[in-house]
């Protein structure tokens, strides 16, 4: 499509030439006949290169960069990424591109995990979505009014890969709830051309950024199946709330181990969706859960800080709870079941070993019959240094206290005080 759009320009940009040339030579009524063609033709041309973005802004897109590169200069794209390395925080930033990562609906918050993601030079994203562009999403980030009636998938690759095509971006217009687009899906997700030595499926996550119950099932089913961990998110019909949430099948609890209380209660989801009820959506709280949702990816990714199992986001009161949730070993999804088991066989026992040994190098005095450690003293001695420049305790450390000494010192005093008595009252 934006191929014909160029050739079509570029042939409307022939025919402005030969009619500006024509304007300046031909007799008075030609000339006239020949500028009124040349508004025409730019005013389609402006249409055109606005409707697809094919005029001078797509010839400023940048080439792609073979190897990211710390060179502090204001040409690198990814030196700022590239100094979380020097500070320390990152072992190795430019693995993000050997990563692949897939995002399940491209709307208010997939959309901004997918341009937080490209931004931040991931490898490779696959696209999921059916829904076109509308006006009534104008409300959230992303997306802009010239593209509205475009495929969300369409329109995100356009952006995106304007933003950064150094990531490979792969678009599947489609409805991972139908038969076909669940088989697209899953054979998407297994394909490993981006990296043949992959182990498990062809992708490091999967991200959920659907807004229905059913899709999420969807998709709860599919990494079952593949043993795939992914990551949920969602924002509440009110606005005012979310949520994001890491899901290792077999490891942690799946999507139908625990399901929201009024589905688990058995009502119709269809039915909850109120005739003439539109649900509310804030850019404020999508962008704050995307935030959340690409930052779990990145600590996931890239091995630092924790990867949070559950985090809740309530706007009206600045909460976040936080929380772990256990499978379910009644759970009605047997895929789950069969991950938990596998985990209990082969995972939970290498675990178990590697956290003895863990244990056995922290502790100080292994060799006793209890196995008791104890703790080093000078951990203490060292505690009032703890605390910031210029501040000091107002009462002693419990380390530091010592009893008072009641002996031949006390009597003393006693026998001073009496003697400043008699003292005073012979005066
Ligand atoms: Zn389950």
């Amino acid at each position: 499509m934006e191929t014909e759009v160029k050739l079509l320009l570029s042939d409307l940009e022939t025919i402005k030439d030969s009619l500006v040339d024509a304007s300046h030579r031909t007799s008075i009524d030609r000339r006239v006949i020949a500028v009124h063609f040349l508004l025409i033709i730019l005013m389609i041309q402006e249409r055109l290169e606005k409707i697809y973005g094919t005029g001078k802004l797509a010839n400023a897109q940048r080439s792609k960069i073979k190897d990211m590169s710390a060179e502090v200069v204001d040409s690198n794209p990814y030196s700022r990424l590239m100094a979380l390395q020097r500070m320390g925080i990152v072992a190795n930033y430019e693995r993000i591109r050997e990563y692949s990562v897939a995002i399940v609906g491209i709307g208010g918050v997939g959309s901004v995990t997918a341009e937080m993601l490209t931004r931040c030079g991931i490898g490779r994203l696959l696209l999921y979505d059916y829904d076109k562009v509308e006006l009534a999403n104008m409300n959230r980030l992303f997306f802009h009014p010239g593209q509205v009636g475009m495929t969300k998938t369409d329109a995100a690759v356009q952006t995106l890969s304007d933003i950064n095509p150094d990531v490979v971006l792969e678009s599947y217009t489609l409805n991972i709830t139908t038969v076909s687009g669940f088989e697209t899906f899953m054979s998407s997700l297994k394909n490993k051309s981006f990296r043949p030595d992959k182990e498990g499926s062809g992708v490091d996550l999967v991200l959920s950024c659907v807004d229905n119950y059913e899709a999420r099932m969807v998709v709860n089913q599919a990494c079952n199946e593949l043993g795939q961990t992914w990551m949920e998110s969602g924002v509440s019909e009110n606005a005012v709330s979310g949520h994001i949430q890491l899901l290792i099948p077999g490891e942690t609890a799946c999507f139908a181990c625990a399901p929201p209380l009024v589905v688990a209660s058995g009502v119709d989801e269809g039915t909850l969706k109120r005739e003439g009820v539109c649900a509310a959506s804030l850019p404020t709280t999508m962008g704050v859960i995307a935030g959340l949702l690409v930052q779990n990816t990145l600590k996931y990714l890239l091995k630092f800080g924790k990867v949070t199992p559950y985090l809740g986001y309530n706007a009206l009161k600045d909460f976040f709870p936080s929380m772990e949730m256990k499978p379910n070993p009644q759970c009605w999804n047997g895929a789950c079941l069969e991950r938990q088991k596998e985990f209990a066989v082969v995972v939970r026992p290498v675990r178990r070993a590697e956290e003895e040994v863990e244990e056995e190098t922290e502790c100080l005095h292994a060799d006793n019959e209890w196995n008791i450690s104890v703790v080093d003293d000078s951990q203490h001695s060292n505690a009032s240094s703890c605390l910031p420049e210029g501040l000091v305790r107002e009462l002693p450390d419990a380390d530091e206290y010592r009893e008072p000494v009641f002996g031949s010192e006390a009597t003393d005093d006693l026998e001073d005080l009496k003697r400043q008595l008699e003292a005073l009252q012979a005066e």
